[in-house]
């Protein structure tokens, strides 16, 4: 029998608009930002998955919090990967920018990459296209959401402009697995951005109609964001023109301070 070897990643929901992300060959698992254990481990037992690894991208309890749980019910061997700081509970390996490393089951390589911004220390997992990922896929945690982004709570418009510029750089067919269900309210503020967006409005119908269907509006794509999200889009003329008008300011000479204007508008939107 030839066992189909493709990768499956399925939304794990948690709390109110959580996704902890599972990746898995039908037979072991990872999970991404868990949260809470619970939901992770009904999900495994169900499904009759071995958690082989976890991936942390960010501090936040809601993406930490069921880290030790999980250890402690299927096995303190188990690694746990995340970013620099003494506040990931159970990490046993440090993940840097360049770093690639190599998970045997499932068989799957990762690069991390930093992006500062919703917290200092906020890392992405990218996968590339290899014998079992058709797609090149992205776990970017609180940074990159469908339609929005990150709340600043650490770093500076700054920081998140060049890490968003890092996910720009990707292929337009990775598959971005965000963290939350934002995707309505970001589009309802996208659209205050750029109201003559065609192709936002389209996703605007297209992401109701998921919902409606209590269906995930995720996992979305680097090009799909490059033409619905106004935080990848601080270079395109009709963001910049609504940037200059909520600010008053007579010019805004970089996206990121295009950024900053736009993300302190939608913080009080
Ligand atoms: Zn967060």
């Amino acid at each position: 029998m030839v066992k189909n070897t493709l990768l499956h990643v399925w939304p794990i929901p948690a709390f109110e608009d959580n996704y902890i992300w599972c990746i898995h060959d039908g037979d072991c698992a990872l999970v991404v930002d868990p949260g809470d254990a619970s939901p992770v481990l009904r999900y495994l037992e169900q499904e009759k998955l071995t958690l082989t690894g976890i991936l942390i991208t960010h501090h936040h309890a809601d993406h930490t919090g069921g880290i030790l749980q999980l250890l402690k019910s299927l096995g303190s061997s188990i690694p746990v990967y995340g970013p620099i700081g003494n506040n990931i509970p159970g990490r046993t390996q440090v993940a840097i920018e360049g770093d690639k490393f190599e998970i045997s089951a499932p068989r799957i390589s990762f690069e991390v990459h930093e992006v500062p911004g919703h917290t200092l220390s906020h890392i992405a997992y990218f996968a590339n296209m290899q014998a079992n990922v058709v797609e090149p896929m992205l776990f970017c945690g609180d940074t990159l959401f469908a339609s929005g982004c990150g709340r600043l709570f650490e770093g500076t418009p700054t920081q998140m402009s060049q890490s968003l510029a890092k996910f720009i750089a990707l292929p337009k067919n990775t598959l971005v697995y965000c963290t939350h269900e934002y995707t309505l309210s970001n589009i309802r503020f996208a659209l205050a951005v750029e109201p003559n967006n065609a192709n936002l409005i389209t996703w605007a119908q297209t992401a109701k109609a998921l919902r409606a269907q209590n269906l995930p509006t995720l996992p979305t794509t680097i090009g799909q964001e490059l033409q619905v999200n106004p935080f990848m889009r601080c270079d395109q003329k009709e963001v910049i023109e609504s940037a200059l008008e909520v600010s008053g300011e007579k010019s805004l000479p970089s996206p990121a301070h295009v950024l900053a204007v736009i993300r302190a508008w939608k913080d009080r939107f």
